[in-house]
Formats: C-alpha cells, structure tokens, sequence
C-alpha cells in the first residue's frame, strides 16, 4: 500500500518548505511528527536560513542539507556549522532554545530537510543536548547508495542518539531497480527531495509523502534519472501528541506553559547568542 499525500507549502525565515509531516492524514512515522523539505534556494553570506531564537520541547530536530552550509546556535552553547552530509542532532528534553542562520561566508546553492522526532515519555522531560555528526556510515545497494541518519538499516547503523526504535536514511538513487531491507515492524515513509522515485507502481515527486504502512522487510524502488529521497521508519508511537508551533507535549497545559515561559524569558530556554531577533510565541487561538 501507498498513501501519497500532498505537502503543505509554508515559509520559514527566509526559507520556502514544503511540509510533509504533520498532514491531517498522516501525523506521525514512527516517532518522526515534522518534516520541512527546505529550499532549494540560493543563499548568500547573510541571507540563508536566518530562523531566530526559538525554544523547543519534547523533541529532537535532525537536520540534514543536501546542498550548502547552516550555522546552528543553541542555549546550550553550541555553534556549529552543519554542511551537506552531515547531521546536526538536538534533544530539546524539558526546554532548549537555537538559531539557524546563514554562516556568513558560504554563499551558493541551500537546500535540506528538516524533521523532529518526538520524544517518548522517558526522556522527553530529561536534559536538552546537542550532537554532531561529520560523516555517517553509508550502505551500498544496487544502484543506490543509503546514509543512515539515525537508526539501522541493512545492518549499518547511525552513530546518532536515538531515543526510541527509528530509522531516517538519505537514499541517492542512480538509474535502475534498488532493493533495500527493511524492519517490518516499523511504518515507513518516502519524502522524495529531488528527481522522481517510483515505488510499487507509484511516481512520488518533490512535495509529497508516500505512506508505507507496516510489514514491508524489503522496499523495493525505481528510478529513471539520478534521485535524492529520504526514508524514515519507525515502530508506530504509541501515543498521543499534543504539537503546537515548536512544542511536541501529551497536553493542551503543558503547551501553555512552554509558551508562557518563552515569552516571559524565565530562563527554561536559556540563551542564544544570536544577531538574529528572537521570535516570540503566537497567540494561541
Ligand atoms: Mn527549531
């Protein structure tokens, strides 16, 4: 089975997205509740991502660029410079705060994803972190060739913190039939970057969710030119969410808190050293 939804077109700072996760049709993968294909676009050395101080909680955002250079700043004190290829890993816990914004010296070609992951009750309430990853390990398949993000796939596995059973994977398809293995406890997902990717006698293009249900072990796919995709899996979360604007939560309450405590600046979300203006909650309708 594949369910294809459409993505919802939004914009973020300076950046155009096509949001393929939450739909009202499909709200979650596993545990993965956001996915924002960013870009393409060009940047320049002061105009690229440019999203302000935020907070987040009970989630962890997982950015991957296909294409140029963001320099995240979190109340952690981290400041690291993420280019294609590489992930940039933060665990939101209880309260963090971050700025994505342009590195001031790389201008070119931007384009990436960015997805959260929600956090299960465990560690959803435990400490914020940060983590980055130079190089993740890569699978070779016929015709294909899979980083793994985060999680195992065809038994290369991410070096990448993971708090529940999930999977993400670039796929970089050449021309040609690719076999992969899969967990077939996991729900799995296809958000097509680039090209197009035909998956059991589907086409999935760039703005689009195919669905894959449960009981796959091997996804079979096609493609006739040179395609980027990204996979994510996942064992079905077995909760409730409660998102509004950057706050993954079970409840309406604790949402209300997270935004009054950002915009009172009571010191849950620390800091960020940032030139860019902190971005202050919405109302709450
Ligand atoms: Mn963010």
């Amino acid at each position: 089975m594949v369910e294809v939804t459409e993505s919802h077109r939004a914009q973020v700072g300076e950046m155009q997205v096509r949001r393929a996760l939450p739909r009202r049709a499909r709200r979650t993968v596993g545990a993965w509740c956001f996915a924002d294909h960013m870009g393409p676009t060009t940047a320049t050395a002061e105009v690229g991502a440019d999203i302000g101080p935020h907070p987040h909680i009970g989630l962890q955002t997982v950015t991957w660029l296909t294409a140029g250079q963001i320099l995240h700043r979190d109340s952690l004190g981290s400041e690291q410079v993420i280019r294609a290829g590489q992930l940039n890993l933060m665990t939101a816990g209880h309260g963090v705060s971050h700025a994505e914004q342009s590195t001031g010296t790389y201008a070119g070609e931007l384009e990436g994803i960015q997805l959260w992951v929600a956090q299960p009750e465990a560690t959803r309430h435990g400490e914020p972190a940060f983590e980055h990853h130079a190089e993740l390990p890569q699978l070779d398949l016929a015709n294909a060739t899979a980083t793994v993000i985060v999680g195992e796939l065809g038994g290369t596995t991410s070096p990448a913190r993971r708090d529940t059973d999930h999977l993400g994977a670039e796929l970089r398809l050449r021309s040609g039939e690719t076999t992969m293995p899969l967990e077939s406890h996991h729900e799995h997902a296809l958000v097509v970057l680039d090209g197009a990717v035909e998956v059991d006698g589907t086409t999935v293009a760039p703005g689009h969710l195919a669905y894959l249900g449960t009981a796959r072990d091997e996804l079979g796919l096609r493609a006739s030119e040179p395609a980027t995709a990204i996979l994510l899996g996942g064992t079905p979360f077995p909760e409730q969410l409660s998102m509004w604007w950057n706050f993954v939560a079970r409840t309406s309450d604790e949402v209300d808190e997270a935004r009054a405590s950002w915009n009172a600046d009571d010191g849950r979300f620390g800091t960020v050293d940032s030139p860019l203006e902190r971005i202050p909650a919405p109302a709450r309708i």
